[in-house]
């Protein structure tokens, strides 16, 4: 599970260079700024650690392709001829289809695919149909058709009979109802309820025709109901519709994706000598051994040697992990992530999960739901040395992993924050207009300022290292009953329990926060964020389909409304415009701790009408006259809404033997320049795949 940006930091102005080479914010283009972080302390490691995090940050990037066909089964194909066109089109790079286009290409990037990385809505071209056809063209012909695509275009044809114009005009025809057309392939992930998730979905986890029923029968008779340790059944493959009725094509060495896995392993077994130590090289064979064979069980058994190892500095997740892409939230997407200690922060979250027995023990939820003996939460700060498949470049601040519910319930999770980034964020929140604008007073912006980092900070620990890993099913509940909703109910439950608990006077105790009213600070930009200022990240008309957005606005929504005869939270208006005035903050934390108790006893019961009815009356549904406003009046600041991270580049310095002496940090690359480069140098997977 992943932990993405609260709405509480965001900006566009540029911070002032620190250093030389490296400044904290980018571009900007569509909704979207990008960003740098830095690696602070990169430069002390020793020389083995820079050589594994070396090895391990090319593994992570040739998993790139991976994702793209994930996302939907033309993204290869098109990234190929969007590049075409952007590097090497003659005509007048000023004209108004080009502009578009260079702004499309690079929202195409940021998503890896077609799709909004967050709203999963098409891409709506600015560029004429007409334009695309002849800039493709042209830059074919310029390349006497050694270019991309080809291989697809002329599929079918005998060898060299297909002319520029004839195999142009194929790919055209195939691909211009699905860049331009609105009905085809209209969302990533459909969430709506009613629809055929599975049909309606543009993802490419499963073939062309498959019907949801179809997909969670295949499932529902592969599932074995009484195996304590279920393996996660579907994870990491698509399914398709075979001979013989539907299989599955496993992405693994020599299977779908084999490509780039093979790229992966060999710089897995490249990282290995360099490893901390024979723990994180246990690791490392065990997940090659699942690269080699796709085996689940395997999985498992790597998820546990990973979570184990905590003693190494460097450390990294690379693999089919989250499963955010898919409306049955089975399968997969590729990402990774390379990452070490941030020694001083990491104490912060130590001291949460050396008192997690405490924190299960006094959370308010039916003492039937409470783990007796919470195991293994460890949790640590990091500092991302790199960003790669669904981390990049939009990415979490924080990560709690494997997701396997009985790995979790016999072996615990490992859990981290990402200081780093945490840090980028604030740094391009200050001096936004952003607070001045959606909160209430000065009083209340002071407390934000005063507290806010320290808090946020804190939530995303408890988020992290309690809140995933607290509360437990009752024996007989299948893990999967909540379906769709599932991810929504679990984000939300471990964003009530780090709420619940940030105003707890363990946490002046533990010395985590100053004082007790550092804990406001929070709950303010939480509501804020919930029953308002969220809303910037959907279009007007819209409903909220994200996970991490649903979450947000039920439990909002439902303590707004279940104090609302007490006035705990109310919305006032104040020169036509809407505010959020919170005047009982007490009120507000047992609102929260009443919420938890009802949505650990949903999880721990696996009751899907109660999940249903709490996500879809509360977390999807947008107050139209308020999203107007709301749209409005941040639409006056000027800020990008979404983020993203450009990546430092990595370069091995080699002795005349090969051998690397050092490696070199720069953080100079452009965002174009690095998404050309990975294009170029991690170009793993044919078209079509
Ligand atoms: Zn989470």
């Amino acid at each position: 599970m992943l932990l993405l940006t609260l709405m509480t930091t965001m900006t566009c102005n540029m911070e002032a260079q620190r250093g030389t080479d490296f400044r904290y914010t980018d571009e900007t283009f569509a909704d979207i700024q990008m960003l740098r972080y830095r690696v602070d302390g990169f430069e002390n490691l020793t020389l083995r650690q820079k050589t594994y995090i070396y090895y391990l940050s090319e593994a992570a990037l040739h998993g790139r392709d991976i994702l793209f066909d994930q996302n939907g089964r033309y993204n290869l194909r098109l990234r190929r001829a969007f590049e075409a066109i952007y590097t090497g089109w003659k005509g007048n790079r000023e004209s108004k289809d080009f502009r578009a286009f260079a702004e499309y290409i690079k929202r195409f990037w940021f998503s890896s695919g077609l799709h909004h990385h967050y709203g999963c809505e098409k891409f709506v071209p600015g560029f004429s149909a007409e334009w695309f056809r002849q800039a493709l063209q042209s830059v074919w012909q310029q390349n006497n058709l050694q270019s991309l695509c080809l291989a697809t275009c002329a599929k079918g044809a005998p060898d060299g009979e297909l002319s520029a114009e004839a195999a142009c005009e194929r790919f055209y025809q195939e691909v211009l109802p699905v860049i331009f057309d609105p009905a085809v392939m209209t969302m990533r992930v459909n969430q709506r309820d009613g629809d055929d998730l599975v049909l309606t979905s543009a993802e490419n986890y499963y073939g062309e025709g498959i019907t949801q029923a179809e997909a969670e029968q295949f499932y529902t008779q592969r599932k074995a109901p009484l195996d304590p340790q279920p393996i996660m059944t579907g994870l990491n493959s698509r399914l398709v519709r075979g001979a013989d009725g539907l299989r599955e094509e496993v992405w693994r060495e020599h299977g779908l994706y084999g490509q780039s896995i093979s790229k992966i392993i060999e710089n897995l077994l490249l990282a290995r000598p360099f490893a901390d130590n024979e723990e994180q090289q246990a690791v490392i064979d065990k997940l090659v051994e699942y690269y080699r064979t796709g085996d689940l069980r395997t999985f498992d058994e790597y998820s546990i040697l990973w979570l184990k190892e905590t003693e190494g500095l460097v450390d990294f997740v690379n693999g089919f992990t989250e499963t955010y892409g898919d409306p049955l939230g089975l399968k997969a997407s590729w990402e990774s992530i390379v990452n070490f200690k941030d020694l001083e922060a990491t104490r912060r979250t130590e001291t949460l999960s050396q008192h997690a027995q405490w924190f299960e023990d006094h959370s308010p939820v039916d003492p039937r739901f409470r783990k007796p003996e919470v195991r293994g939460v460890s949790a640590k700060v990091i500092t991302a040395a790199i960003l790669a498949g669904d981390l990049y470049p939009s990415t979490a601040i924080g990560i709690n992993l494997p997701n396997s519910d009985w790995v979790r319930r016999e072996h615990g999770s490992k859990s981290v924050t990402i200081a780093n980034l945490t840090s980028a964020y604030s740094h391009a929140s200050r001096g936004s207009g952003f607070d001045e604008e959606f909160v209430i007073d000065e009083a209340t912006r002071q407390l934000i300022r005063q507290y806010g980092d320290v808090t946020d900070d804190l939530h995303t620990d408890l988020h992290e290292c309690l809140g995933h890993g607290s509360g437990q099913l009752l024996p007989d509940t299948d893990p999967d009953t909540l379906g769709v909703y599932g991810s929504t109910i679990e984000e939300g439950r471990a964003d009530l329990f780090g709420l619940y608990y940030m105003a707890d006077p363990k946490m002046i105790e533990l010395g985590l926060v100053p004082d007790a009213e550092a804990y406001k600070a929070h709950y303010y930009n939480y509501m804020m964020n919930g029953l308002m200022t969220q809303l910037v990240r959907i279009k007007a008309g819209g409903t909220i389909e994200e996970a991490h957005m649903r979450n947000r606005a039920f439990i909002a929504h439902w303590v707004y409304e279940h104090g609302k005869k007490d006035r705990v939270v109310e919305l006032i208006q104040r020169n036509g415009k809407t505010y959020v005035k919170v005047n009982d903050y007490a009120a507000l934390r047992s609102l929260f701790g009443e919420l938890l108790g009802e949505v650990q006893r949903i999880k721990s019961e696996g009751d899907f009408i109660a999940a249903r009815a709490l996500v879809e009356n509360y977390g999807v549904q947008v107050d139209a006259p308020l999203h107007q406003e709301i749209l409005q009046r941040y639409e006056a600041l000027h800020l990008a809404p979404y983020k993203g991270f450009i990546n430092p580049v990595y370069t091995a310095v080699r002795d005349a033997q090969g051998q690397i002496v050092d490696v070199k940090i720069s953080y100079s690359e452009g965002y174009d320049e690095q998404m050309l480069r990975y294009s170029r140098d991690y170009n793993d997977l044919p078209d079509v795949n």
